[in-house]
C-alpha cells in the first residue's frame, strides 16, 4: 500500500495562486504531496499549529497582516512546521527578513517553476529534520529524554514572569531516587540507568501536557507545574511517589527492584519570590523528606 500523502499548507489569500501550485504540484518529478490551502492568516496560523502539515508555503501578503508577522506569532506559540516564504517581486530585505524569522527558504513568485518548488520543498524537509534533531540534541537529557538542565533554566524566568504578569501560582516540585547510590553499587551502573529511564517515565506521565519534566542533575528530577498551588503540587508529588512505588522495576531477566522515590514542593509566590528561590525551597523540602524516612513528598512550608 502507498504511503498517504504528505501535506502541505499554502497560505495565500489569492485563489489564483492556489490554482497555480496546484498545477505545479502535479508535474513535480520525484514527490507527492498533498496541498491544502488556507485563505487568511487567521485560517492559516491555526492550520499551522495544528501540526498535521509537513511544510507550509506562506506568502508575504496577507489582508491586514502578513506572512513575517505569521512566522513570528507561530514560532511563538511552538509551531516547528519548516516554512518556505513566498514574495511577490525581489523584494530583499523582505527575504532576509523571512529567514530571520524561521522561514528555510524563499521564492520570488512570478520566478516559480514545478522543480523549483519541489526542490525548495523537499530541501526544507530535510533541513526540518537536521533542526529538530538539533533541537532535540540541545535540549533533552539522553538518557532519559527528558528536558535537560540548561532548558530549565531558559524555561524557569520565563515561567516566573509569567506567574508574575498574570498573577498565577507557579510549582516546582524536586524529585530525588532513595538510597540510589545502593542500586548501582549492588546491581551495576546500567541497571542504574534502567531504573533512571524508567522512573522519569512513570513521573512524565503523571503530569499535564503544559507541566514540565527535567533531569536536573545525577538522580533528581524536577517538574514545572503551572498555573498550581500547593495543594494541587502536592498532590502530584505524592501521585508520583505512589506510582514509582508501586511496582518494582525489572532491570534484568529475572532482577526487579523495589524503588521509592522523595519529593520537595515549592510554591511561587507564597514560598519564594524568584525563580531561583523557589528551586532552593523545593531543595530544602526535599531535604527534610529525606530525613523524615523517604518515599514521601514534603511542601516547604512543612519544615
Ligand atoms: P538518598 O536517598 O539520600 O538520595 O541516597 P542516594 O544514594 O540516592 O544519594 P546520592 O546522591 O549519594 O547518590 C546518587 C547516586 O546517583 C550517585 C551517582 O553515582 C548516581 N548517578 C548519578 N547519575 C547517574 C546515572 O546517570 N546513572 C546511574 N546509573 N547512576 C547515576
Ligand atoms: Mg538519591
Ligand atoms: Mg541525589
Amino acid at each position: 500500500m502507498a504511503a498517504p500523502a504528505r501535506k502541505i499548507l499554502l497560505i495565500d489569500d489569492d485563489r489564483m495562486q492556489f490554482r497555480l501550485t496546484q498545477a505545479h504540484f502535479k508535474n513535480f518529478r520525484r514527490e507527492r504531496y498533498e496541498l491544502d490551502w488556507a485563505a487568511t492568516y487567521e485560517e492559516g496560523l491555526q492550520k499551522l499549529l495544528h501540526g498535521t502539515h509537513v511544510a507550509c508555503l506562506l506568502d508575504y501578503r496577507l489582508g491586514e497582516r502578513n506572512g513575517l508577522q505569521l512566522i513570528h506569532e507561530a514560532v511563538a506559540r511552538g509551531c516547528r512546521t519548516p516554512i518556505v516564504f513566498l514574495t511577490a517581486e525581489t523584494a530583499e530585505r523582505v527575504d532576509i527578513e523571512a529567514m530571520n524569522a524561521g522561514a528555510l527558504d524563499y521564492l520570488v513568485k512570478g520566478e516559480i517553476t514545478p522543480r523549483m518548488i519541489e526542490r525548495s520543498l523537499r530541501y526544507a524537509l530535510k533541513l526540518g529534520e537536521t533542526l529538530e534533531a538539533l533541537r532535540r540534541l540541545a535540549t533533552r537529557d539522553q538518557l532519559t529524554g527528558l528536558l535537560n538542565r540548561r532548558e530549565f533554566e531558559r524555561i524557569l524566568p520565563d515561567e516566573e514572569e509569567r506567574a508574575r504578569r498574570f498573577g498565577h501560582p507557579l510549582a516546582l516540585v524536586m524529585f530525588d531516587i532513595d538510597h540510589f547510590k545502593l542500586v548501582n553499587d549492588t546491581h551495576g551502573h546500567p541497571a542504574g540507568d534502567v531504573v533512571l529511564r524508567e522512573v522519569a517515565r512513570r513521573v512524565a506521565a503523571e503530569v499535564r501536557t503544559v507541566d514540565r519534566v527535567v533531569r536536573f542533575g545525577g538522580e533528581e528530577l524536577v517538574l514545572i507545574l503551572v498555573q498550581t498551588d500547593r495543594p494541587g503540587a502536592l498532590n502530584v508529588a505524592r501521585r508520583v511517589c505512589a506510582m514509582v512505588a508501586r511496582k518494582p522495576i525489572g532491570v534484568g531477566e529475572s532482577v526487579a527492584l523495589h524503588v521509592t522515590v522523595s519529593a520537595g514542593v515549592g510554591v511561587f509566590p507564597d514560598d519564594a519570590d524568584s525563580g531561583l528561590a523557589l528551586l532552593n525551597a523545593a531543595d530544602r523540602a526535599l531535604y527534610a523528606a529525606k530525613a523524615r524516612g523517604r518515599n514521601r513528598a514534603v511542601a516547604f512550608t512543612e519544615l
